[in-house]
């Protein structure tokens, strides 16, 4: 599904990431810890194509093709999904238009005819529900005035009605309350899949409770300096970043 290769980015002439190696299958979840600062979100901004960032070496391969070389908008076309860690407002644009135009821009994409209507809206609510939120959201501009958590659920509703082959979930824990951490994780676990990957960033490791991820690895200062199991987390939680960041220095 993805296969990064000593990925250097610079963010200003600073380097941020030095040297990323990562191979992610189709069908695994890679959850990607760290503390503030390590390189997290760089990393998930670079592999979905948002500006600012300067590649400088390294490959990211996603389904045999290089994923660097690919417009942002292909890319999301082509399925890789980036749920923000801090999801934007859009004043003006409701949350079912996006939905909508967003679905049929990926359709149209792979030669497949506007989705119905009917169809749509059938869809749309039946996501609505599994993810406990309000058919009101639907209508209302895109996370304008949303909650904290009524945001990051939000994403999750996107990546559930976009089906997305990559999903890149920036810190999708931050900000929720159990509940809706509850019930997030059950919207996640709903969409895995044998032809679905998911690189998870988090910083805690409450999270992993719920969805369980097949590898951890440890981002600190630009660079992977630990990978293992599930059980990896729960050592980090017990003992914080320090002893990976002083074992790896
Ligand atoms: P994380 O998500 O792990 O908290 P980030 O990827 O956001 O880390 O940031 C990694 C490092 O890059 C930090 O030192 C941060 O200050 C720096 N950085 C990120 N974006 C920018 C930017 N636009 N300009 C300058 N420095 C940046
Ligand atoms: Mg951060
Ligand atoms: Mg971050």
């Amino acid at each position: 599904m993805l296969s990064i290769k000593n990925l250097t980015v610079n963010v200003n002439d600073k380097q941020i990431l030095k040297g990323i190696n990562l191979e992610i299958k189709a069908g695994e979840i890679h959850a990607i810890m760290g503390p503030n600062g390590s390189g997290k979100s760089t990393l998930s901004h670079v592999l979905s194509g948002k500006g600012g960032y300067t590649v400088t070496g390294g490959s990211a391969t996603y389904q045999g093709k290089d994923l660097l070389e690919m417009a942002p908008e292909i890319r999301a076309r082509e399925g890789v999904f980036l749920a923000f860690q801090y999801p934007v407002e859009i004043p003006g644009v409701s949350n079912i238009y996006l939905l909508k135009a967003a679905l049929n821009s990926i359709r149209k994409h792979h030669g497949q005819p506007e989705v119905d209507a009917m169809d749509f809206l059938t869809l749309v609510k039946e996501k609505v529900r599994l993810l406990e939120m309000d058919e009101k959201f639907l209508y209302r501009a895109v996370n304008e005035g949303f909650s904290g958590g009524e945001k990051k659920r939000n994403e999750i509703l996107q990546m559930a009605i976009l089906e997305p082959k990559l999903c890149i979930m920036d810190e999708t824990d931050s900000g929720l309350d159990i509940d809706a951490l509850k019930i997030v994780s059950e919207g996640v676990n709903s969409l895995r899949s044998p032809e679905r990957s998911f690189v998870m960033v988090t910083h805690y490791q409450r999270l992993l409770d719920y969805i369980k991820p097949d590898k951890v690895h440890v981002l600190a200062h630009g660079q992977i300096v630990k990978s293992g199991g599930a059980d990896l987390a729960l050592e980090l939680e017990e003992k914080g970043y320090s002893w990976v960041e002083e074992a790896a220095a």
